[in-house]
Order: C-alpha cells, then sequence, then structure tokens
C-alpha cells in the first residue's frame, strides 16, 4: 500500500495510472470503522485501483470542540486498509490542503439550507471545498460515499453535476452494529451508557416506518418520536424529518421514496441517522 501526505509525489504516482487504469475514491476522515471498509470492497471490486483519503477537514467543522475531539487513529486506520487491501492513502496535513487565506465557499440553496444545513451553518461548503479538492487532486473515475450521510450526497450530487467533473458516484449503504446504530467514528466517543441509549436514534427511525407504513399520520409520528427521544436522559433531538428521496424537499407526504431523517445529541457527542421507506431492513 502507498502512502502520500503530500499533493506533488501523489499526483507523480498517479500520472503513470490516469487514462489507463480506473480509480475509486473513498474520501474519508478517518478513525475507520466497518462502514467505512465496505466503500473500499466496493471500489475494489469496480476498480482497479483504489485510493482512500483521510482528512480530517476543518472547514466542515462549525463546532470548534467537534473538531478538536474528533477521534484520530491513523495508524489503526493504515493496518484496517492494508489488511481490506486498499491500494493507495492520501493523509495530508491541513495546510497542504487549504491556504491559510482561502475564503471560498458554496451556496446550495435549498439543499444546504435544511436538515444538517440549518444545525451546522457552513458545513456543507466546507464539504464540497475538500471534496472538489480531492476530484481534482486525484480525477477518480468513481467516487463512493455513504448514505449514513444522505444529505452529503446530494449536495455532492449537485458538486458534481454543476462543476462538470468526471467521475461517477455511488452511494453505498448504511452498515450498522447489531443493536441498529449506525457505524460512525463518532461512536468511539460514547462511553458505555451513552452506547446503549444511542440506539435510540435507529429505533425511532425503524418504529416511525412502521407507523407510517399503517398509516398514521405524519403528525403523529413526529410527536411519537420527540417523546421517545425526550424519554431516554441525556438525549436531545435536533430534528426528525421526512423527505423526498430524490430532492430533499421536506414532504408531507409518505411515499416509497421518501426517506426519514434524524440527528440528535447524545451527550456532547452529535450523531445522525436515516432511513429509506423503500429500504430492506
Ligand atoms: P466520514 O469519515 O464519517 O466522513 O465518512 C466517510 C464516508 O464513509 C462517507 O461517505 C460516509 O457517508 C461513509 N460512512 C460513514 N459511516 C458509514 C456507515 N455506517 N455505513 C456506510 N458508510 C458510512
Amino acid at each position: 500500500m502507498e502512502i502520500f501526505k503530500e499533493i506533488k509525489p501523489l499526483k507523480a504516482f498517479l500520472s503513470q495510472k490516469w487514462g489507463l487504469v480506473s480509480i475509486g475514491l473513498v474520501p474519508t476522515m478517518g478513525a475507520l470503522h466497518a462502514g467505512h471498509l465496505s466503500l473500499i470492497g466496493a471500489s475494489k471490486l469496480e476498480n482497479q485501483l483504489t485510493i482512500c483519503s483521510i482528512f480530517v477537514n476543518p472547514a466542515q467543522f462549525n463546532n470548534p470542540k467537534d473538531l478538536e475531539k474528533y477521534p484520530r487513529t491513523l495508524d489503526l486506520d493504515l493496518s484496517l486498509l492494508e489488511s481490506a487491501g486498499c491500494d493507495v492513502v492520501f493523509a495530508p496535513a491541513v495546510p497542504e490542503i487549504y491556504d491559510h487565506d482561502s475564503t471560498i465557499s458554496f451556496d446550495f440553496g435549498h439543499l444546504d439550507k435544511i436538515l444538517e444545513g440549518k444545525f451546522r451553518p457552513g458545513h456543507f461548503s466546507g464539504v464540497a471545498l475538500v471534496v472538489s479538492k480531492f476530484f481534482n487532486i486525484i480525477r477518480p473515475s468513481t467516487a463512493y460515499f455513504g448514505q449514513k450521510d444522505f444529505q452529503q450526497f446530494k449536495i455532492i450530487e449537485k458538486l458534481v453535476n454543476e462543476l462538470k467533473f468526471d467521475l461517477h458516484l455511488k452511494r453505498m449503504s448504511i452498515f450498522r452494529e447489531a443493536d441498529g446504530l449506525a457505524m460512525s467514528s463518532r461512536n468511539m466517543r460514547l462511553n458505555g451508557l451513552e452506547r446503549k441509549k444511542a440506539t435510540v436514534f435507529y429505533e425511532s427511525l425503524a418504529a416511525a416506518k412502521k407507523l407510517l407504513t399503517q398509516g398514521e399520520s405524519i403528525s403523529k409520528v413526529k410527536e411519537f418520536v420527540a417523546q421517545k427521544c425526550e424519554s431516554v436522559e441525556g438525549i436531545k433531538l435536533d430534528y426528525f424529518e421526512l423527505a423526498s428521496a430524490e430532492n430533499l424537499k421536506i414532504t408531507e407526504t409518505v411515499t416509497t421514496e421518501t426517506v426519514l431523517l434524524i440527528a440528535g445529541f447524545i451527550g456532547e457527542v452529535r450523531l445522525i441517522d436515516n432511513l429509506l421507506m423503500n429500504e430492506n431492513e
């Protein structure tokens, strides 16, 4: 496995591959888990070369404490990637990616004003910025992202379409722990009790989906989820919403194309999750 920390040698390496082999890119912020590795596996199946980037992107953190506390486990990540058969790792330091006076930002219209965008102003602009940089540096044939960050995927779809990036996007399904909790690097920050309580988000989504399938009204289901989360000490619900999986417009009608999205705090750790109405659980 080749490991690069700088752009120049990475590009020198890739210049011998561009146009000759298909390149799959899996962008991550490290602290890798089985969900990340499923993206590596998908890329390996579909490409001749798989690159994983590991970069905790300061531009997408609206909360400095969250950035400071974000888990960083590079040595472990590298051994997991090696075992998963990843070919190349790009793990740059911040100054390699950002000029100190960078002021570029993105506006995605309604897409970055709702849900995560409302609770984390500037987050998606930071995501789009770093993803654009990595697309330009690496020039992948296909980039792999998780459904776990559903809104992020929609943002990146728009970014690729509008900026005419010449690549395919793949959205991979959510990897969960046995009790339903969506795998997340942030789960490492939960203590034993918080970890147990954290299942409330997935349980809320699954119960909400069942109620909606049985014909319960959206307002009743929203009330139910709010109460379910409130009943667990230490949980603070930021939102539970229904949106169109196509354009992410908040919806008041349920179809097979509806996605249920939830976000909230458990103690100091903020988690997100989602479930598609037409998804097999
Ligand atoms: P992150 O390191 O959290 O920025 O995630 C890197 C990529 O892995 C993103 O495309 C995420 O959506 C994806 N990802 C994170 N958690 C999961 C999961 N539980 N299952 C599948 N993909 C995931």
